[in-house]
């Protein structure tokens, strides 16, 4: 059986500054040649410059999100294939954040991994329950119904991500335990190999929601956790590098 090579990305989400490089920079150097793959999402007006800096290094830039399609009136957004031409790898797609505060539906996070698939793009695709729906009892249901409405049969033979975020430990301090992780990623490692074969045994399934140094050993080597999404914690390079050392 294969296995993923492990992704730990960090996502900046709303924050960071010209002045923020510096902490990416830290990070590049203070990852040296790791087999760890490496990647920071900035905010995206940063990943040009970003993107210049880590030149040469094991860190990659990603996008927060993109627009489904490339060009047009749809004013303050960004597509697939700006964020490309910025020296963006990655884009995030279907973050819980969007789901809930712009209604992204599955079918249109579909549409913006096409877009990611038709300049390059590596899509990590987030899904992942609310308290709510895990409190009764639906978490699987809602996870696998996402990764099968969010992904399209186009990413059979593409790279990409999944990140299983439940929302509830998004920002919050709290996370899942492993056999809670072990149980979703389970069922999406199931829902992914149904969809597109055994070749889907080498996509990343990354956990993201409270990762931080303290609890990142234990949670990247919960099974089926092939690395990490992490928000707060990626902003100083000490901790996103102190997580990318647990793997
Ligand atoms: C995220 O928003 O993708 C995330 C995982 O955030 P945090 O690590 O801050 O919980």
């Amino acid at each position: 059986m294969k296995s993923p090579t492990p992704l730990i990305a960090g996502n900046w989400k709303m924050n960071g500054l010209a002045n923020s490089l510096a902490e990416a920079k830290a990070v590049a150097q203070g990852v040296g040649a790791t087999q760890v793959r490496v990647a920071i999402c900035p905010p995206s007006i940063l990943i040009a410059q970003m993107s210049e800096a880590l030149a040469g290094s094991k860190v990659l830039v990603g996008g927060q999100d993109a627009h489904a399609d490339d060009t047009g009136a749809f004013t303050g957004d960004i597509s697939a294939e700006m964020l490309a031409d910025a020296g963006a790898k990655l884009v995030i797609l279907g973050h819980s954040e969007r789901r809930d505060a712009y209604r992204e539906s599955d079918a249109l996070v579909a549409k913006k991994v096409l877009a990611a698939l038709r300049h390059g793009l590596e899509p990590i695709i987030c899904v992942g329950e609310t308290l709510e729906q895990r409190n009764a009892g639906k978490a699987l249901e809602v996870v696998t119904g996402q990764v099968r409405g969010s992904l399209p049969a186009e990413l059979k033979g593409k790279a990409f991500a999944v990140a299983y975020e439940p929302v509830w430990a998004i920002g919050t301090g709290l996370t899942p335990n492993n056999p809670q992780i072990e149980e979703v990623h389970g069922a999406i490692r199931e829902t992914l190999k149904a969809m597109f074969g055994e070749e889907a045994e080498v996509v990343p399934i990354l956990y993201g929601g409270s990762v931080k140094p303290s609890n990142a050993a234990e949670i990247l080597h919960a099974r089926e956790v092939g690395g990490a999404l992490v928000g707060g914690a990626s902003l100083k390079a000490a901790d996103f590098l102190a997580i990318i050392q647990a793997v």
